[in-house]
């Protein structure tokens, strides 16, 4: 860790429905970080393009727009509460349409441009666990701890269809396992910073882990790098 930083930059990258944001949100409450939910952030750009009827491919209409956005995160003790043009969008932002729409968005250049000034600017003091595809590659190529999380398909699409239940979202898990295929397809094989493992990074497969085992394994290679700052 550099002098001068608040704490850890601890980047934790991987395939849709993998664990990242439950893993991240307590990794972060553990060491006292904050916890930075990307995903979150390409998703809410989403919804505004979709209600202002901005198309992917309008340039100059996305830098206005993106200009013109403010995308900021309240902590709260279940999922941190996102907020676009401060309103509350953390339930919008998660339906099959907007997961359907956040790919070709995250896709366009200029919008990870803007995303990517927006995640260094507010991560680069330290003592932040960011979350996304491209945290180790690109927005913090040189990461304090970058973690690469895998996990079998029907593991992930069975989780993900709990959590979209418990919000009255009912899709079959086929469903959900071809809706995470093609984006975990799609992010991979995009053009610009593609999902891919950083060389550095060490990979946490948890098909068979608790998300207690997941938190523990990642504070623990977390305490290996800093072991005098992290002692919880
Ligand atoms: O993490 P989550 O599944 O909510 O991310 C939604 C989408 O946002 C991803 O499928 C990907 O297309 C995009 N994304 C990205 N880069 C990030 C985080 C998310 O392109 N750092």
């Amino acid at each position: 860790m550099s002098p001068g930083k608040r704490g850890l930059i601890i980047a934790i990258d991987g395939v849709a429905g993998s664990g990242k944001s439950t893993t991240a949100k307590l990794v972060a409450q553990r060491l006292g970080y904050m916890h930075m939910d990307t995903g979150a952030m390409y998703r809410a750009v989403a919804l505004k393009m979709l209600r202002c009827g901005v198309e992917v491919t309008d340039s100059e209409k996305i830098d206005d727009l993106l200009r013109n956005t403010t995308v900021t995160q309240k902590e709260s003790d279940s999922q941190p509460r996102i907020v676009l043009d401060g309103a509350d969008v953390t339930d919008e932002i998660r339906t099959p349409e907007i997961s359907l729409w956040v790919g070709p968005v995250s896709e366009n250049p200029l919008v990870r441009q803007h995303l990517v000034r927006w995640q260094r600017e507010l991560g680069k003091d330290g003592g932040v666990v960011l979350e996304g595809r491209d945290i180790g590659t690109v927005v913090f190529p040189d990461a304090d701890l970058k973690v690469y999380m895998v996990a079998d398909l029907k593991a992930r699409a069975k989780r993900r269809r709990k959590e979209m239940l418990a919000k009255g979202l009912d899709q079959s898990q086929a469903e959900v396992e071809a809706s995470l295929a093609a984006r975990d397809e799609r992010d991979s094989t995009r053009e610009h910073s593609p999902l891919r493992k950083a060389d550095d990074a060490i990979v946490v497969d948890t098909t068979n882990l608790t998300i207690g085992d997941q938190v523990e394994r990642v504070v623990e290679l977390a305490r290996k790098i800093a072991p005098t700052a992290i002692r919880t």
